[in-house]
């Protein structure tokens, strides 16, 4: 006779083969939140072996799982007999697993799609199991695009030369505020700033001398504005402040300030103190004005009055 060894091993069904290699967490509930199945991918990410966890309520083991949240969903499943799911989005994971990705990813743990399957018994649900799709590459890849979209919609924004607004966004603020002042009413100012002779600082200086003249004047300007306010460079050496909420007599002492820190504190460049000063035109909105375009033209034209009446200055028309 032969002994237990020659006995011929019972060949594991395909399906449990299956399911103990497949890429992703299988397991299934009873009523009462039992474990009833556990296959390989939970086990090897959990490290719990089927033995462990089988016959005991998945709480026991999983005590960060969202208790009133799974249980009401398979609850939900046995009641309706029909599919439910979870996205990483709504809910990035279910269990505390790690996940492979570098820690670049930014994301702590494995992020988890999950569908909740009814299990029947002819018209009857007898359990419901779970699947665990791990996701994190999915999510990091689109929290790097996100990223990405953002990132480039900020350089849209943002002026090249100097970092603050351009003139593209300024324009697309000017409109939204001149909407909202036709409206509701209120205040609404803006400045235009232009640098003085700043041709004869580039002639003199250079160009890349003119470009930090540029940024400096950026930088001074943008640090006395109000969070509020929004300040772009509109074109060369021609600076914008838009001023929601302020009437033109306010705007004028705003410009004031501005245009005595730029005259007042020579830039150095290169160890050369260069005096810059820059001439203001301002305008706001009143009743009659048709459109933002109207607002920038009267500023436009009071900045050509301040350059024509000596320059270093700042003036209002009206
Ligand atoms: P005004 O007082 O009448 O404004 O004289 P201005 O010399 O400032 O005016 P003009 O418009 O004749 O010259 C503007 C100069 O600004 C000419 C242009 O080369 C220079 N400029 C425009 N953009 C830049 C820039 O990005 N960097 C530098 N360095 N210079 C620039
Ligand atoms: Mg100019
Ligand atoms: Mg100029």
């Amino acid at each position: 006779m032969t002994g237990s060894a020659d006995l011929p091993v019972p060949l594991p069904s395909l399906s449990d083969l299956v399911v103990e290699r497949v890429g992703f967490g299988i397991f299934v509930l009873d009523r009462n939140m039992n474990v009833l199945m556990w296959n390989r991918f939970m086990q090897d990410h959990s490290g719990f072996a089927p033995e462990a966890v089988i016959g005991r309520p998945v709480f026991d083991m999983f005590p960060e799982l969202p208790r009133a949240w799974l249980a009401r969903k398979v609850e939900s499943v046995f009641q309706l007999g029909s599919f439910a799911f979870s996205s990483w989005e709504q809910r990035p994971w279910l269990f505390r697993f790690d996940h492979d990705r570098p820690i670049t990813g930014g994301v702590d743990h494995m992020q988890q799609d999950c569908t909740f399957m009814p299990l029947m018994h002819g018209r009857e649900v007898i359990a419901v199991c779970v699947t665990i799709s791990d996701v994190t590459h999915v999510s990091i890849m689109q929290r790097e695009r996100e990223e990405a979209v953002e990132k480039l919609r900020e350089f849209a924004d943002r002026d090249g030369l100097t970092g603050i607004a351009n003139r593209r966004f300024f324009e697309a603020r000017l409109t939204d505020e001149f909407t909202r002042w036709q409206r509701y009413g209120g205040d609404l100012s803006m400045l235009l700033f232009d640098l003085d002779h700043f041709k004869l600082i580039n002639d003199q200086f250079g160009h890349v001398a003119g470009d930090t003249v540029l940024r400096v004047v950026a930088q001074r300007v943008s640090d006395m504005v109000r969070k509020q306010d929004v300040f772009g460079r509109f074109g060369g050496e021609e600076f914008a402040l838009l001023l929601p909420c302020t009437p033109l007599g306010d705007a004028m002492g705003v410009a004031e300030k501005i245009r005595r820190s730029i005259a007042d504190t020579p830039i150095e460049v290169q160890g050369v103190a260069v005096c810059v000063t820059a001439s203001v035109g301002g305008a706001a909105a009143r009743v009659g004005v048709p459109d933002y375009e109207a607002v920038v033209n009267e500023a436009d034209e009071a900045l050509y009055r301040a350059k024509r009446e000596g320059r270093n200055r700042s003036v209002a028309l009206g």
